[in-house]
């Protein structure tokens, strides 16, 4: 069996070539300078490619190809990122939400990727009631860095985690990712604006490929993360165990804490557990099993679920 390795990366990220404020040759050096392994620059309605020498190559993480195939005629703004597509994928330009996501999501994997849907909360546009009758797309996000995006969900609507919970419970089998959706670089980092560095995927990998990234996450082989690192993980149906590598303040050495939850189907409290290494043994009658790690910084991660079948 080969080792395999986690390879962070982020998903969504836009440069001048759409709404970002620099190159795409700068926002991948940032990328690199602050330790990820890879990179999609997800630009709306425009496939970046970055060519470059040997030794600018040097100074870029690994870019895995990708578009935010963005609807902007429908009701409310349906956007599905395309990861790996060959091509520019044409955006739909239907009035109706479903009716565009749909065809987002089939012209992304004609053109050789995967969907994901993103920012549901954005601008309060849809939730699972849409996303429910929409079919072959494999992520959603889960965690999306840009401030409009309603993460947290509030005032009767769900949560994107609260979303992803109902979509699992209804059958549908989708991964959850965490992304920056970065627009803004060149000037100062707040709250209000779009930065980078604030959700990524961990992916685990034989090597750092594209093929070999796009084949872990399309089994569901990496965990997202706002903050929180794994170490290890063991993930099936008998166990999942998780453990996970305590962030240390530099100045004192004092540790995070960290609470883990267990969560089934419709979103059920299975076990919480206070270790640095929880572990939960699934049940027949658990439907899915997914964990969130919280840590007292703050920072979440999220595993991906894990599929109980009941005969
Ligand atoms: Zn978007
Ligand atoms: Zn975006």
């Amino acid at each position: 069996m080969t080792t395999k390795t986690w390879f962070k990366g982020n998903l969504h990220t836009h440069t001048t070539n759409s709404d970002g404020d620099d190159s795409p040759e700068h926002v991948a050096e940032w990328y690199h300078e602050h330790g990820y392994d890879w990179l999609c620059l997800s630009d709306h309605n425009h496939l970046t490619i970055l060519e470059g020498s040997d030794a600018e190559k040097a100074k870029w993480p690994l870019l895995v190809r990708g578009e935010e195939v963005t609807s902007r005629e429908s009701t409310g703004p349906v956007h599905v990122n395309g990861y790996g597509v060959n091509e520019l994928v044409e955006a739909s330009n239907s009035t109706d939400i479903v009716t565009a996501m749909q065809a987002n999501v089939d012209a992304i994997i004609a053109a050789g990727g995967m969907a994901s849907i993103n920012h549901p909360n954005f601008r309060w546009a849809f939730d699972d009631g849409a996303m429910m009758q929409v079919d072959g797309y494999k992520f959603m996000e889960v965690f999306n860095g840009h401030p409009e995006t309603h993460n947290t969900g509030g005032g009767g609507r769900a949560s994107t985690a609260g979303i992803w919970d109902r979509l699992l419970s209804n059958g549908k089998r989708v991964w959850g990712i965490a992304v920056d959706d970065a627009h803004h670089y060149v000037n100062e980092f707040s709250p209000n604006l779009s930065n980078p560095g604030r959700g990524w995927i961990q992916v685990k990998a034989a090597t750092l490929s594209q093929q070999d990234i796009l084949d872990a996450m399309s089994d569901g082989d990496f965990y997202a993360s706002t903050g929180v690192t794994i170490g290890d993980m063991v993930s099936n149906t008998r166990e999942i165990k998780i453990d996970i590598d305590p962030e240390t303040t530099p100045s004192d050495g004092i540790q995070a804490k960290y609470t883990t939850l267990f969560t089934g189907s419709h979103g059920r409290l299975l076990y919480e557990s206070t270790s640095n290494s929880p572990s939960y043994r699934p049940t027949r009658l658990d439907g899915y099993v997914r964990a969130t790690v919280y840590s007292s910084r703050g920072t979440k991660a999220w595993t991906q679920p894990v599929y109980i079948d009941i005969e």
